[in-house]
């Protein structure tokens, strides 16, 4: 069984990253820049944001912050989107979710033109991605895809199942594992039978955020089992898989903390350096 390292493949991407972003600013003498919007004072968001502004730095990666107050109005938000979106600086553009109630956050987050949409939450990129196409991809499903690769995980001709249909999880990672030749199997709250299914996965992600609810029964013996969830229980962080149980049936899996989570601020790092190249 293999413990996948995503602190350490995280690492080594952004380090790749920085020699990216390096050459582009040797190119084209500016650096790559990303906008990231706040609206509100929700304190995990601006927790994200810092990490979010602090790894754009490392990797040299100039970072727009935007802060509009709790009471910002939908116009003054659209403004400011609009604003960044014909920005020549400005190659990504991140709104941090959630918005304050009152805002109407699809209106706001369709002001991003495909182009700089860098958490690929866009209509267009989402299209582009469900007809295996040029697409930027939303960072979580693109970090799972990632650590496959790099562990050299095959994916072709093999049985996946993904728990959750969210449109920023389990859904664009159901599109990816379905163009990477994987047969894809999406299960949620409706299921029915959902552990006879899980059990037939070759490749098992979990992105359901319920804490260790994939149990030993549920996984076939050597399957491949990514864990998207980022839970609390105990005041202790756990995912959506039973690590402990699990991980002597496995023979890939991700812990929680250090596996998945840390390749999201990566890809998204990788999603705005590549804007910035396709845009040049
Ligand atoms: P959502 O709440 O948006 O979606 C949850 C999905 O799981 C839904 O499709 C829901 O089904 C399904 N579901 C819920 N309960 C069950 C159940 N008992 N059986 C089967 N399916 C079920 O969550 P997200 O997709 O945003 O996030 C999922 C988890 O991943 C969370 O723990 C979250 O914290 C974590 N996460 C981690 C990230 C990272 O960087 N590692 C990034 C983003 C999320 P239905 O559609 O029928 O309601």
């Amino acid at each position: 069984m293999t413990i996948i390292d995503g602190k350490k493949t995280a690492a080594e991407i952004r380090a790749e990253l920085k020699v990216r972003a390096g050459a582009f600013e040797e190119k084209y003498h500016r650096k790559v820049g990303l906008a990231v919007v706040l609206i509100g004072e929700d304190p995990a968001s601006e927790v994200y944001v810092r990490n979010k502004v602090k790894a754009c730095e490392d990797a040299g990666i100039r970072s727009f912050s935007y802060a509009l107050p709790t009471q910002a109005t939908q116009e003054e938000a659209e403004a400011l989107i609009l604003s960044l979106a014909t920005n020549e600086e400005v190659d990504g553009i991140l709104v941090q979710l959630p918005l304050p109630r009152h805002l109407n956050a699809d209106a706001i987050l369709a002001k991003i033109p495909a182009e700089k949409d860098v958490d690929g939450f866009s209509k267009e990129n989402i299209g582009a991605l469900a007809l295996n196409g040029v697409a930027t991809v939303a960072c979580t499903p693109l970090g799972v895809i990632e650590l496959l690769k790099r562990y050299q995980v095959p994916v072709s001709g093999k049985r996946a199942v993904v728990l959750g249909r969210s449109n920023i999880v389990g859904r664009p990672m159901a599109l990816l594992l379905l163009n990477a030749d994987a047969t894809v199997t999406v299960c949620h709250s409706k299921t029915e039978n959902l552990s006879e299914i899980c059990k037939e996965a070759d490749i098992l992600v979990a992105a359901i955020g319920k804490p260790k609810f994939v149990t030993a029964e549920m996984v076939k013996e050597g399957a491949v089992v990514i864990d998207v969830g980022i839970n609390r229980k105990e005041g202790k962080l756990c995912g959506d898989v039973d690590f402990e149980a699990v991980k002597d049936k496995a023979s890939f899996i991700t812990p929680v903390p250090g596996g998945v989570g840390p390749m999201t601020i990566a890809m998204l790092l990788n999603n705005t350096v590549q804007a910035a190249e396709r845009r040049q």
